[in-house]
């Protein structure tokens, strides 16, 4: 166990495999009840929520800090009270979303208005989330809001890289939340396994592009719908006509969050040849003005979640035929890595082949931004999100030659800050959206009713045999 001050965090335990498939069945069961489709069992169960986040702020901000050294700040900021928000969001919205809708304007032809079509939002069953590491209570809880607002019942399973949260979320959930509608099953592959020989009514799986693709052949082979949200090589363009101080300081804000594990940071920055020096430059400003005392000392900057993605991060830099040009410092025993640029030439390098999801990242010299648009498209042709500094109609460019998740104009990160707006990949960076209305939609089937009146069969006389073949000049 793990304690500091009043708060005690219990060893991480893996969930028995073989008690696996009774979870299933049991929220699978419970939907059959109907009991997850009444709107007033979804708000509670979203009240509890809420509150389960706040009262165990404390176990989940220690979770958090000794798992990743994870700031209460950005704890705050970008798990807990976004999680609240989404709660929030979803009790008040619910009512709103849920209800039975009117087919849009035009689609029904005036011949057929009597025939009662209509659309009603239905849940679509029981569900799987798997979370990742990196923000391992938000991308865990929030699908969670899109599930129970939808009317889903839900096991969730945690990262294994992120045990304390795990074991945290799993008292958290399991103690308030209606325990025949919810489960939290914690583990590494035998388990995940073992929950996806379940059959579930959607998996929503957050992660690797290379685990996306283990969940979503497993998803095939029963015709499970899965959303995936992944990652990829994200890039940044920075020509000449951009505010280079402003480039430089949100690039970096991108790459200190979270130490740069993070889905949307930016793996590399394609910069104007002319402005590298001066792009650097900015660089080394902003980083004094974030980190006063150096990054290490910084009470905000997190800590990389394990030894082996410290090595998998130091082997980057280790290997680079790139030179370093701003941080550098990496210290094992506190799994600490620097903010770290490194001047790159060639997308063969290290530190362009993989995603860094780390505080590290290249700066790759371009003469055009022909050149830019070309690396970037033959690096990762559809990454999850893209950063553009330029002028105007150079942002118009690059928007309109490439293709991502979602992008961000003079800035990082920003498209993707908002948890009422969706949030998704394209192509090997993710299928599917969620956040806000989105988060509803993503658990919903929209089943289209048509109700015809008996009376009305006078007006559908044309379908019956035998048909009347003048009708079409035969
Ligand atoms: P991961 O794919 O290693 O793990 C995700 C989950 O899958 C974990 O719960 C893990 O236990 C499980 N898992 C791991 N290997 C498995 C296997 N072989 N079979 C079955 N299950 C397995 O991801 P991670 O390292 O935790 O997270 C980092 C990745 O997630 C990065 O690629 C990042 O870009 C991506 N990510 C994407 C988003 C997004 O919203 N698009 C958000 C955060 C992270």
């Amino acid at each position: 166990a793990y304690s500091v001050g009043k708060v005690t965090i219990p060893e991480f335990e893996s969930t028995a495999v073989d008690l696996i498939p009774a979870i299933a069945s049991n929220v699978r069961a419970t939907f059959r009840t109907n009991k997850s489709k009444n709107l007033e069992w979804r708000r509670v169960q979203l009240r509890k929520l809420y509150w389960a986040v706040e009262d165990y702020k404390d176990e989940l901000l220690t979770a958090l800090m000794n798992d990743l050294h994870k700031s209460t700040y950005e704890a705050l900021l970008t798990e807990l009270e976004w999680v609240k928000n989404d709660c929030l969001f979803m009790i008040k919205n619910l009512e709103k979303f849920a209800k039975e809708e009117k087919m849009p304007k035009g689609a029904v032809p005036a011949t057929f208005s009597l025939m009662g079509f209509r659309q009603r939002k239905e849940p679509l069953g029981a569900v799987l989330i798997i979370g990742p590491y990196n923000y391992p209570v938000q991308l865990l809880l929030a699908p969670l809001v899109g599930a129970i607002g939808a009317g889903c019942t839900a096991v969730i399973k945690p990262s294994e890289l992120t045990p304390s949260c795990a074991m945290v979320m799993k008292e958290m959930i399991e103690k308030r939340m209606d325990p025949n509608g919810f489960a939290v099953v914690n583990g590494a592959i035998p388990e995940t396994n073992a929950l996806m020989n379940e059959k579930w009514d959607k998996v929503f799986f957050t992660g690797s592009a290379q685990v996306g693709a283990i969940i979503a052949k497993k998803a095939a082979e029963t015709l499970t719908p899965v959303c995936l949200e992944l990652g990829g090589k994200n890039p940044a363009f920075v020509t000449k006509n951009a505010n280079l101080a402003m480039a430089a300081k949100r690039l970096l804000w991108g790459k200190t969050m979270n130490a740069g594990q993070v889905c949307m940071s930016q793996n590399y920055v394609l910069v104007d040849r002319e402005v590298v020096p001066t792009f650097i430059e900015f660089l080394k400003i902003a980083y004094k003005e974030m980190f006063p005392n150096g990054a290490k000392a910084s009470p905000d900057l997190a800590r990389i979640v394990n030894k082996r993605h410290f090595a998998r991060l130091k082997k980057m830099l280790d290997d680079t035929k790139g030179k370093i040009v701003m941080g550098g410092e990496l210290d094992e025993s506190e799994l600490y890595i620097e903010p770290t640029a490194v001047l790159v030439d060639s997308t063969d390098d290290s530190m362009m082949q993989e995603e860094s999801f780390g505080p590290i990242f290249s700066i790759y010299p371009v003469f055009t931004l022909d050149q830019a648009i070309a690396i970037a498209n033959s690096v990762h042709r559809t990454p999850l999100s893209l950063y553009a500094f330029g002028s105007k109609a150079e942002n118009k460019k690059i928007l309109d030659s490439t293709i991502s998740g979602g992008a961000s104009i003079n800035d990082s990160f920003q498209h993707g800050s908002l948890n009422t707006v969706p949030f998704g990949g394209v192509g090997d960076s993710g299928w599917g959206a969620y956040r806000g209305k989105a988060s509803f939609d993503c658990f919903t089937h929209v089943r289209v009713l048509a109700e015809t009146p008996y009376w009305a069969d006078f007006l559908l006389r044309i379908r019956y045999m035998p048909f009347d073949w003048k009708r079409f000049n035969t």
